[in-house]
């Protein structure tokens, strides 16, 4: 059976990359797979959350969820912190991982920054939370962005020792889905930076709820260089972008990327589209593209925001059934480790 787990953190500006990068990929996994969307709360905290702002980003989470088109009853949406299973799987995933894996975790040392010692201790094992949201469902694929492929091969690492250690065929080796054309959307005002809710600059990224006046005039100041846009002789025999190409104009490419993604046009249609225009005529195409695609979402996750009521319940139904799923796979590690039965 193929199971999906993904989520996404409550931490305020839902943002263009979260959307092409995951939400927009549980929509279209949903016919496949039997999906589990988490909103991961627990996630959160592993850096300062104010606590209304907290409730209110998961709110708007799971409003994000529901707006881009995951349908509750067929697929789960539930928040973290209401099934204790995730804790507890990562308290033993933490006697499990190394220290010496998760200090290699570039997010840890982006987001410690140079005082590490002032992290949080949750900052640091957050790669053993996130292999235990996984593993409480024995998930076997996890829709993700390029910037969590190195979290995906610590759960990876943390199934497969686990299963030596104990000598069982208890976890799946999860594989990633990293999909489309945006898999690693840029901040708009840096072209060597991911696009992140945590960015100060909102002049970074495109918010899934930005007005149509704002997304114009973050497109139109987003960096660009001095060069008319390029055509399809850019791209390798098989169409894909060369690594190369990409980093000599990351921000060209960035907008180019977000354009295909949002059009699903391939690389090379974009290329030919777009072939020697100027910015400022690609920019407008661009903006009418992505408040085309962003603003019903955003609309409707307005509408849903102002129903804590009706979000709530959903949440409640899912906790629920995703309870069901991973408790009795708790239950079957915690025997495995030689926890005796209450
Ligand atoms: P934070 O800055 O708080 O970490 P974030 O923008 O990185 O926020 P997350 O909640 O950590 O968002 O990630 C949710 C999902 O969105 C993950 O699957 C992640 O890989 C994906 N994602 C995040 N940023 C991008 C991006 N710039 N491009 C593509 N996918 C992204
Ligand atoms: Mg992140």
């Amino acid at each position: 059976m193929k199971r999906i787990f993904s989520g996404v953190q409550p931490t305020g500006n839902l943002h263009l990359g979260n959307y092409l990068g995951a939400i927009r990929n549980f929509v279209a996994l949903q016919h496949d797979y039997e999906c589990i969307y988490c909103v991961v709360d627990l996630h959160a905290i592993t850096v300062w959350q104010e606590p209304a702002a907290l409730r209110a980003h998961t709110r708007e989470v799971t409003a994000a969820y529901l707006a881009a088109g995951i349908d509750p009853k067929h697929s789960i949406i539930f928040n973290q912190s209401h099934v204790s299973a995730h804790a507890e799987l990562a308290w033993i995933f933490n006697c499990v991982v190394r220290m010496g894996w998760l200090s290699r975790m570039t997010q840890f040392k982006e987001k410690a920054g140079k005082h590490r010692e002032n992290a949080s201790a949750g900052l640091f094992v957050y790669p053993s939370l996130m292999a235990a949201d996984i593993l409480a469902y024995k998930a076997t694929h996890v829709p993700v962005g390029e910037d969590q492929k190195q979290h995906l091969e610590l759960t990876r690492d943390t199934a497969q020792k686990f299963n030596n250690d104990y000598g069982v065929d208890c976890f799946p080796i999860t594989e990633p889905l990293i999909l489309g054309a945006a898999t690693r959307v840029m901040s708009l005002r840096d072209g060597s930076k991911k696009m992140s809710k945590s960015d100060p600059s909102d002049m970074s990224r495109i918010n899934m709820t930005d007005e149509a006046d704002a997304i114009a005039q973050k497109i139109r100041r987003a960096t660009t260089d001095p060069e008319l846009l390029p055509g399809p002789a850019a791209l390798d025999e098989a169409g894909r972008l060369p690594e190369e190409t990409r980093k000599a104009r990351p921000e060209a490419w960035n907008l180019l990327g977000i354009y295909a993604a949002l059009s699903d046009k391939s690389w090379s249609e974009v290329l030919q589209e777009f072939e020697g225009a100027q910015f400022s005529a690609f920019k407008k195409a661009l903006t009418e593209l992505a408040v085309d695609k962003l603003g019903p979402i955003g609309a409707e996750m307005k509408r849903l925001q102002a129903d804590p009521e009706h979000v709530d319940g959903i949440l409640r139904d899912g906790a629920e059934r995703a309870a069901a799923i991973a408790e009795p796979i708790l239950r079957e590690v915690q025997d495995v480790v030689g926890f005796l039965r209450p």
